[in-house]
């Protein structure tokens, strides 16, 4: 707590004094041994202020059978506490409530805190607490440190109410922030500066405070902030404050939905009585009826908005997710996403011993096809493949852009036979391509490597599997081009890699020399 700008704020001149009537009562109220001919007294020295005593008495508010016509009678029926705590909040916001400011909103403050204190009684009425009269005068009081604020801090201040539109809570959160204190403090300052009994300056201090009050008062304290949640449903501009206030009162005082709805008809009722009384406007559109419409209305539009939030979320994720993982050019994977599909693929085909395919595609003569129709004729033929790849893989296969003019199918579940006919199929479907580009058209072939992982022929590593299957591709190539070469593992069926450079591949079904890159005694067959 900011102790420093707490006592600059006692020195302020303009800090509101107590009137003289007002005084006197609260020497009443702090000695416990003043009579009812004491109160009387005080009282009839401000006739005005005992008939507002006496109308509030006899008001729906203490629901008393039958009318009360004197202080004397009044204090005998419903107690000296009622009637001193009652003719000092009329005293005080009679005086305080003559103020006018263009800065400072004099007609909201004074709502919020008639709600405050009709409501913090209403609660301590339903919670069977004693000091509901107390309850009262500290829901009154609560926010009397919004106004010294204002006084001592002006518009620095002032943008916090603003900002806040009435939400207390919000406002004290705020305050705290800026200043390292609330209005809740300071009000507790000032009422102790009025000689306040501490049953009343302990709740006007430490009602947004709860957690430090002490035991005597906590409850107290408790009631006059649930009272102000409920004050604010009606005095705020926000309109999403109704169902904070219940979640408190369900969870604080334990009442059910009827209850508390029953609750705020009562401070609505109660208040708009009060309100004459006590001279304060409070505004013909705060009907609970319709506050409640409205926040169902505003929960309505909110959690529209949060859907709508999802959503977007959603197809912005989708967007980035495929800016990420497609190439923009072939419309097919990229080589992020090739990298990690084929590593989830291969590591699930070893723990299943289910087969797992590589094809891998080069474009034949590609740079030929730049260099005779263009850099972007190059580029439709890439679209074109690319488009024609992926119509060819199935769901649970991948098509991707390796790089370049390369490209790559992986294929789940297909041993190498069904590899072999699918990736003969594709070439036979590329070299029957003809692809229209502005006035020409294009013809091209590519050349397939396929490698196969099972249970049979199991490669140690991704990298070696992909190693395999553009091995195999070196091989087409060295065979003349437009051709599938599958790769046959040598038949130690030890994958390991012995890069021997210049070795001729071998073996029953391969017919083609190959002069780098090989592993020893691996060979590459035709398709069939
Ligand atoms: P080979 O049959 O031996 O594969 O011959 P090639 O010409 O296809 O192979 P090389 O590796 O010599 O050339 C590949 C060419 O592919 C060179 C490069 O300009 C071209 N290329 C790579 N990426 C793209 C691309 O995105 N668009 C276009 N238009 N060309 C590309
Ligand atoms: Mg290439
Ligand atoms: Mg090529």
């Amino acid at each position: 707590m900011n102790q420093q700008l707490l006592d600059r704020i006692k020195q302020v001149p303009e800090l509101p004094s107590l009137p003289a009537v007002a005084v006197q009562i609260v020497g009443l109220a702090r000695q416990n041994n003043s009579s009812i001919q004491d109160v009387a007294n005080v009282l009839s020295s401000d006739p005005a202020l005992s008939a507002k005593v006496l109308k509030t008495i006899n008001s729906s508010f203490y629901g008393l059978h039958n009318p009360v016509t004197t202080i004397k009678s009044a204090v005998v029926l419903l107690g000296l506490q009622t009637v001193k705590t009652l003719a000092l909040g009329f005293s005080l916001v009679g005086t305080l409530n003559t103020r006018k400011s263009a800065t400072f909103d004099y007609e909201r403050f004074w709502r919020q805190s008639l709600y405050s204190a009709v409501a913090a009684r209403a609660i301590a009425k339903r919670q069977r607490t004693l000091q509901r009269d107390e309850a009262f005068l500290a829901g009154l009081l609560s926010d009397i440190g919004t106004l010294v604020m204002h006084l001592t801090l002006g518009r620095e201040y002032d943008v916090l109410l603003e900002a806040c539109r009435g939400d207390q809570v919000a406002l004290v959160r705020l305050s705290r922030e800026k200043f390292d204190l609330d209005h809740a403090q300071v009000g507790g300052t000032l009422a102790e500066h009025w000689k306040f009994p501490a049953l009343l300056i302990e709740p006007i201090r430490r009602h947004h405070d709860l957690a430090d009050a002490d035991i005597k008062t906590a409850a107290l304290c408790e009631i006059v902030y649930a009272g102000v949640l409920c004050g604010q449903v009606f005095a705020a501009q926000s309109l999403n404050l109704l169902d904070r206030a219940r979640q408190e009162l369900g969870l604080r005082f334990k009442l059910d939905e009827a209850e508390i709805h029953n609750l705020f008809l009562d401070i609505e009722t109660q208040c708009s009585e009060l309100a004459d009384l006590f001279e304060i406007d409070i505004e013909s559109r705060h009907n609970f009826t319709d506050i409640e419409a409205e926040a169902r209305q505003e929960l309505i539009r909110i959690s529209l908005q949060a859907q709508l939030q999802v959503q977007q979320f959603q197809q912005q994720n989708k967007q980035l997710q495929q800016q990420i993982t497609v190439d923009a050019l072939t419309g097919l994977a990229n080589r992020t996403r090739f990298n990690q599909y084929i590593d989830e693929a291969f590591a699930e085909s070893a723990r299943s011993e289910r087969p797992l395919a590589l094809l891998f595609l080069d474009i034949d003569n590609f740079k030929t096809i730049n260099d005779t129709y263009g850099h972007q004729a190059g580029d439709a033929v890439l679209t074109r493949l690319g488009t024609l790849l992926g119509e060819n893989a199935d769901p649970a296969d991948l098509a991707a852009r390796y790089g370049g003019e390369e490209l790559v199918m992986v294929l789940k579940g297909r041993g190498r036979d069904v590899a072999a006919h699918i990736a003969e199929d594709i070439r036979q479907a590329i070299m029957s391509e003809i692809i229209a580009f502005e006035d020409e058209t294009i013809r091209v072939t590519a050349s397939i490597g396929v490698a196969i992982a099972d249970a049979v022929h199991p490669f140690r590593s991704v990298e070696e599997f992909i190693g395999a299957a553009d091995r195999a591709v070196y091989a087409a190539k060295s065979a003349g081009r437009n051709c599938v070469r599958v790769y046959i593992p040598p038949p130690t069926s030890t994958p390991k890699a012995l890069w021997a450079n210049g070795i001729q591949a071998r073996g029953k079904q391969d017919n083609h020399i190959i002069k780098e890159g090989l592993h020893a005694g691996e060979t590459f067959s035709r398709t069939v």
